[in-house]
């Protein structure tokens, strides 16, 4: 059985973004619940961990970067 609302979770080789809230290089990547998508800085994805698990259908994360909401 799987947890409800639990994000499936692709490791990727880069991420071309930036971060929404700082402009940074993004580490992660949401694609949401209600559509469209967000992506984070390294800092402001471990910052917001908790949010992001509750509102992403799915997460991608750039190879190497260890996220604190995993
Ligand atoms: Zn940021």
């Amino acid at each position: 059985m799987t947890a409800l609302l639990s994000p499936e979770i692709d490791t990727v080789g880069e991420l071309t973004d930036r971060c929404d809230r700082c402009g940074a290089a993004a580490k992660l990547e949401v694609v949401l619940t209600s559509g469209g998508d967000l992506a984070f800085c390294g800092h402001h994805a471990n910052r917001h961990r908790a949010d992001i698990a509750k509102i992403a259908s799915k997460i991608r994360i750039e190879d190497g970067f260890d996220w604190a909401g995993k």
